[in-house]
């Protein structure tokens, strides 16, 4: 089985894909590896990297469709909807608020006669590209859905049936500290934390790391400090806190090569050797440590 890493963290824009890239292309050149790019909402790393399309697979939900033929109006579909999607109106029978439908399928379960159908729903795509040594499975969800945390299960579950051809697998994770995230810490044999030296940045750095002390105690777990300078203070404190847990942290200096290798749709890697480099390379070391 492949090692599995994750680069995860709370807040938005801190970097984390800027260290999944990077660390899937330094792991690219000691085996085969698979990046996922689970920020199905917004996923980027496809303008990154040179990879060719080969296949797409829809994510698809269930979504109720009452045969109003065989609807006896017992209501209990409509009482027991947990999201309060159905209702029933007396002249016209019971309806569906789509919006509002989880596609938990006990509306299907409850009816006494059969009366409600399977629909499909598209929430979203799963989209595998072939590269040299990187490939890609990236995650999007369907314009429209609001179904982010069903995609990603399914995207981290159609991963983990091919991840056996791959010595490693980096999953570049949305933002956010929600459950939407336990599939991909459940999976995680070690976890970066990606974090800057700002308040809301080391708000969400202690959510995170609670999430993950919660879903995947035993993985080992590192902290990485983008845009290191920019609050002393703020990054003080995010160095006593990983102390306290044991925690090792990697530090990016806050210097302009980062946001041009970004806006250049460049990896660092490829194209600097210099100490961030380094410490992105001393990093990727440390993920695959046993
Ligand atoms: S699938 Fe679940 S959420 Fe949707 S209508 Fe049926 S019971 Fe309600
Ligand atoms: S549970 Fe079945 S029979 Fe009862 S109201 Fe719903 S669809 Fe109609």
């Amino acid at each position: 089985m492949p090692r599995v890493v994750a680069v995860m963290g709370g807040k938005g824009g801190v970097g984390k894909t800027f260290i999944a890239l990077n660390t899937a292309r330094i792991l690219g050149e000691e085996g085969r590896t698979l990046l996922i790019d689970a920020d199905v909402d917004n996923p980027c790393a496809t303008h990154f990297l040179r990879t060719e399309l080969v296949w797409r697979e829809s994510v698809e939900s269930f979504v109720p469709v009452i045969d109003r033929s065989r609807c006896i109006e017992c209501l209990n579909c409509v009482n027991q909807c947990p999201e309060k999607a159905l209702f029933h109106v007396p002249s016209k029978g019971v309806n569906l608020i789509p919006d509002l439908c989880n596609g938990c399928g006990v509306c299907k379960i409850v009816c006494p006669v059969n009366a409600v159908a399977e629909g499909r729903k598209v929430e979203g795509w799963i989209e595998f590209y072939k590269g040299t040594a990187l490939d890609l499975l990236v995650g999007k969800l369907e314009v429209g859905s609001r179904r982010e945390a069903f995609v990603i299960e399914k995207l981290i579950s159609r991963a983990s049936r091919m991840w056996s051809d791959y010595s490693y697998v980096v999953i570049d994770s949305p933002p956010g500290t929600s459950a939407k995230l336990y599939p991909i810490a459940r999976f995680s044999d070690s976890i970066a934390l990606v974090t800057e030296p700002t308040p809301l940045g080391l708000s969400d750095l202690v959510k995170a790391m609670n999430l993950v002390e919660k879903v995947r105690g035993g993985s080992r777990v590192v902290i990485v400090v983008n845009k290191s300078g920019l609050n002393r203070e703020v990054e003080q404190r995010i160095l006593e806190i990983a102390r306290s847990r044991g925690l090792r942290v990697f530090t990016i200096p806050y210097r302009d090569t980062v946001p041009r290798s970004v806006a250049g749709k460049r990896i660092y890697v490829d194209i600097f050797n210099d100490d961030i480099s380094q410490t992105l390379r001393e990093l990727a070391r440390e993920l695959c440590k046993p």
